[in-house]
């Protein structure tokens, strides 16, 4: 259920909406939009009776959510979300790249793609600390040193810190020392660590799980809301399909699908999405040719020694060629935005 509050409501008649939904044993998230608050009500088992809400002070209607999933979506919020770290943001004018290694192997490693990634004016910098790895036997991640050198480059260059969290241990590490953390593909569906990611002071980032479809991405992404943190930035990552001549499938038609049913910003990652070194740079261009309002790219000073993900990860000049070609194309789709009718 949303209730729909007027214009001009006040801050007690919203309060009084709030109370009353508590009273009646459930959660109330207040989102406020250009043009009204809606008061969004979840944990209730069943349909509640519009009867209850409206004819209160300042509400013009309830209305029950016609979607699955709630907080994510557009018929509570009809404005973009814009997820702002400081003054860097996601989801607003400017296209979001987030850039750096697969992992965070040593301080120089870290610390030559950090200063690179920097210098061409990109504003967010990623490297995982904690790998969650297919074998047992490839190389974990430093754990929270590697944190620790990831506040380091946030402290030297100003960049912002996007990591991965694996589970509730590390979720409190990179609270403490990230920007905004990142729950990745294979975690997606992990909803106990969903919860926890909603309960973070900082905005996360939600991996695309690898076989997962719009509708169970967004019930991820709703999880995450549902505990009160409405900083989620969705992530395309690829699909696994038959596909051989490309470690998943670039999904890019998620996008406007996205746009189409939620509010939340989607970026998309063409590293993880291709897996091959060659493909990152096109498949970046058609991301943002398709309207992402981000992209994480995968670069490494020495991608032939990486301890993962290296047949994908970008040498240093191959990312400023990236950086350069992208630009163009987000101009040019702003521009055709602009003269588009919203949606
Ligand atoms: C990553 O970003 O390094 C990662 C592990 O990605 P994914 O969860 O998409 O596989
Ligand atoms: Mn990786």
């Amino acid at each position: 259920m949303l209730v729909v509050m007027q214009a001009g409501a006040t801050d007690e008649q919203i309060a009084a909406v709030v109370r009353k939904v508590e009273q009646l044993g459930f959660r109330a998230h207040v989102i406020p939009g250009a043009q009204r608050t809606a008061i969004g009500i979840t944990g209730n088992p069943g349909p509640l009776d519009p009867g209850l809400f409206e004819g209160m002070p300042g509400v013009i209607e309830a209305v029950p959510v016609s979607k699955p999933y709630k907080l994510v979506s557009r018929e509570i919020k009809l404005e973009k979300t814009i997820v702002r770290v400081g003054e860097a943001t996601i989801g607003g004018d400017e296209l979001a790249i987030i850039a750096g290694p697969c992992a965070v192997e040593s301080y120089e490693q870290t610390m030559t793609v950090a200063e690179w990634v920097s210098r061409l004016g990109v504003k967010f910098f990623r490297g995982g600390a904690y790998k969650p790895r297919t074998s047992p036997y490839s190389f974990q991640g430093l754990g929270e040193e590697g944190l620790k050198i990831l506040a380091e480059v946030r402290a030297r260059f100003g960049l912002k810190i996007v990591t991965e969290a694996i589970d509730h241990e590390s979720a409190d590490l990179v609270e403490r020392y990230a920007d905004i953390m990142q729950i990745g593909a294979r975690n997606m569906q992990n909803f106990s660590l969903l919860r926890r990611a909603g309960q973070a002071r900082i905005p996360v980032l939600l991996k695309r799980g690898m076989s997962a479809t719009l509708e169970e991405l967004l019930l991820a992404a709703e999880y995450i809301m549902a505990e009160g943190n409405y900083n989620v930035i969705l992530c395309e990552r690829g699909v696994r399909t038959f596909a051989q001549h490309t470690r998943n499938t670039l999904d890019l038609s998620i996008v406007p699908a996205v746009r189409r049913v939620s509010h939340l910003p989607i970026i998309v990652d063409p590293s993880h999405g291709t897996g091959r070194r060659d493909k990152v740079i096109p498949l970046a261009r058609a991301g943002v040719a398709v309207g992402a309002d981000g992209l994480m790219i995968e670069v490494h000073p020495d991608p032939d020694r990486a301890l993962s993900d290296g047949p994908q990860s970008l040498t240093l000049p191959m990312f400023r060629e990236l950086v350069e070609q992208v630009r163009e194309i987000a101009a040019l789709v702003k521009r055709a935005e602009q003269e588009m009718a919203p949606m």
